[in-house]
């Protein structure tokens, strides 16, 4: 089945087309409606009815299948079906001080990282600008009164594997939904030249770099596409991405049991950090059904974080959310069945 254009693929330009012939305020009033008050098109009353029904003509692309709640109502996924049957994941996620979207760039992902429920169901298909823009409007209406501060590209898939999309959709999400850049992050498995075009593109976004190894032996093992984009080139992108914008890079590193948790990973992942000015986010492993392997104790995660400290490195902890609702990091899979294997038990401290 052929995607044809939804209605939030429409820029202002092709909105304008649209509604070819009609005076430019109501051009205004249906951006306003849509974008400003963030209106389905037959809740924008102040058009007239026969302009409503023109937008409503033109398909929206989300279908929402399931919206699950958790954290006391501070986390909410949803389960998109879009028009060809395809389904993707979103999740919004409500702190003290932000509002923050973590949405989908492709549906499914072809990067097969073991360790993440998206890589080991696979690649379905890109998402269009407008598939990746209605995630936030969708996630927005459901958060008002509060506002949508920050939106994060770390639901499914690679977004530097769809780079012109996701430019595309964080033009709009700048552009159109007013959002500031700095509070814009897009994370990459490490697609050295996205984060290239990147440091090349006006808007300065936050970027994040899924490390997870600081070595190539075991990123290999952990991140497949480190054998095409080794550790060292990945550190000399980095480093100049750094000195294009001015801004810190994070390393997200998924602590994993006996695997990356040990002392000279955090020597060798604080070496890296220290190297790039990066900033080290550790998310302990969430539960995925295809890989039997634990996150790493809370305990060895503190000893963790003071090692990477004495060794230079700055670091936070990822407070997990959404986990009892596969709405944590690495747990999107829209509904994929994925082969289910016994987990491996971590011997007691
Ligand atoms: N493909 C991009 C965007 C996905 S972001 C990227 O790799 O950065 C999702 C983040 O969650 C990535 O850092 C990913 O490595 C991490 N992740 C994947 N599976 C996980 C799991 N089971 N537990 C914790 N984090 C995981």
């Amino acid at each position: 089945m052929a995607i044809v254009p939804g209605l939030y693929d429409l820029d202002r330009g092709a909105l304008d087309q649209l509604l070819d012939g009609e005076p430019r305020y109501r051009l205004d009033q249906a951006w306003t409606g849509l974008y400003d008050q963030l209106l389905a098109p037959a809740d924008i009353t102040t058009l007239p009815k026969s302009l409503r029904s023109s937008l409503e003509a033109v398909p929206t692309a989300l279908r929402s299948v399931t919206e699950s709640v958790s954290d006391d109502g501070d986390t909410v996924k949803w389960l998109w079906e879009l028009p060809d049957g395809t389904r993707i994941e979103t999740v919004l996620m409500h702190y003290d001080d932000r509002s923050t979207v973590c949405i989908s760039s492709q549906a499914g992902c072809a990067m097969a990282c073991g360790f993440c429920a998206t890589g080991q169901a696979g690649f379905d298909r890109q998402l269009s600008i407008g598939e990746i823009v209605e995630q936030v409007i969708r996630a927005a209406r459901r958060a008002r009164p509060r506002r949508i501060s920050n939106i994060v590209f770390m639901g499914m898939g690679e977004p530097f594997a769809n780079y012109d999309n996701t430019w595309g959709a964080v033009e709009r999400l700048h552009g159109d939904l007013g959002l500031s850049a700095r509070h814009l992050t897009v994370s990459t498995v490490g697609i050295i030249p996205g984060i290239r075009r990147l440091a090349d593109e006006s808007l300065p976004v936050n970027l994040a770099v899924s490390l997870h190894a600081a070595n190539d032996a075991l990123r290999n093992e952990l991140v497949p596409i480190n054998r095409r984009y080794p550790l060292d080139a990945l550190v000399a992108a980095c480093l100049d991405y750094f000195a294009a914008k001015g801004r810190r890079i994070s390393f997200e590193w998924a602590l994993i049991a006996d695997t990356n948790d040990r002392a000279s990973d955090a020597r060798e992942l604080a070496e890296i950090a220290r190297t790039c000015r990066a900033h080290v986010n550790l998310i302990p492993l969430n539960p995925t059904p295809g890989y039997p392997v634990l996150g790493t104790h809370p305990t060895r995660v503190r000893e963790f974080v003071a090692e990477l400290r004495s060794f230079g490195a700055n670091v936070t902890v990822r407070q997990t959310r959404g986990t009892e609702i596969d709405a944590a990091c690495g747990q999107l899979r829209a509904g994929h069945e994925v082969t289910v294997a016994a987990p491996r038990r971590r011997s007691p401290d």
